[in-house]
């Protein structure tokens, strides 16, 4: 019987690359989203992955969601902590809400979607956390103070369950991307982006397909002895 996988944020972008690579390597699918139903409808009808919307900063709704996918396809081997949002300022113009949106989305939804999973994981002796974290949790970036200390929190987080999960056969690991071509990059001025590319010593933004190669990897049962990990997929950008 194929392991079943959930990834959130898993209809548009790196999450829509992973949950295809996933499929195509055997595993049963769900797809999560947020609110765009529009891109969700046309992801399940080409790829035949079942879909389900939830917000992953709800404890409450990731908690919901996910006895539902267990009833709809079985126990959940497999986590992808994939969704994510930026909401950019300085922080002398960053509000509240800026900072709270990140926060709960990006950071808490590691917590909102790994802790209703956990006990099963146990109990069965079997389990993948694999969170994306990014380049600019690494690093830090200037007008990112929000999603770098998220995205920071989360390398934090992984190191920390991987050493409670060790013995149970669950491994935790993160993934860092650097720059990948997705909407999220497309947001950024066509200026900035020449110079981030000009930084990047491969010469290119990431591609999709590149970050589930990495989930591919840390997902398989024979990556067993890896675990607490961040694998830095960022063209050689910065080298932690
Ligand atoms: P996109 O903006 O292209 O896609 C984001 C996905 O997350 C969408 O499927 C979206 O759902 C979903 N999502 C957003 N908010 C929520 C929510 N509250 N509940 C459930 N799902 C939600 O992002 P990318 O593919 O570019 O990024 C994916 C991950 O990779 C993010 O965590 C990001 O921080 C990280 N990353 C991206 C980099 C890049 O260069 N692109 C670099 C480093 C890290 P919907 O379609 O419904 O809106």
């Amino acid at each position: 019987m194929s392991r079943v996988a959930i990834v959130t944020g898993g209809t548009r972008g790196i999450g829509a690359a992973i949950s295809m690579a996933l499929k195509e390597a055997g595993y049963t699918v769900a797809a999560n989203y947020g609110g765009n139903d529009e891109a969700a409808e046309k992801f399940q009808q080409d790829t035949g992955i079942a879909v389900y919307k939830w917000d992953v900063g709800s404890f409450d709704a990731c908690s919901a969601g996910l006895s539902k996918v267990e009833d709809d396809l079985g126990a959940i081997d497999v986590v992808v902590n994939n969704a994510g949002i930026t909401r950019d300022g300085m922080l002398h113009k960053m509000t509240s809400e800026m900072w709270e949106d990140v926060i709960r989305i990006d950071l808490s939804s590691m917590f909102n979607m790994t802790r209703p999973l956990i006990d099963g994981m146990r109990e069965r002796g079997y389990g993948r956390i694999i969170n994306i974290s990014s380049i600019n949790g690494q690093k830090g970036q200037m007008g990112q103070s929000n999603y770098s200390a998220a995205k920071a929190g989360i390398i934090g987080f992984t190191k920390a369950l991987a050493q409670e999960t060790a013995r149970k056969g669950i491994t935790v690991n993160c993934i860092a991307p650097g720059y990948i071509n997705t909407d999220m990059v497309a947001a950024v001025p066509e200026k900035v982006l020449e110079s981030i590319i000009a930084g990047i010593p491969v010469n290119r933004l990431g591609r999709a397909e590149e970050i589930a190669h990495c989930v591919l990897f840390l997902a398989d049962d024979k990556a067993g002895f890896i675990t607490g990990s961040t694998i830095a997929a960022n063209g050689g950008q910065y080298l932690a």
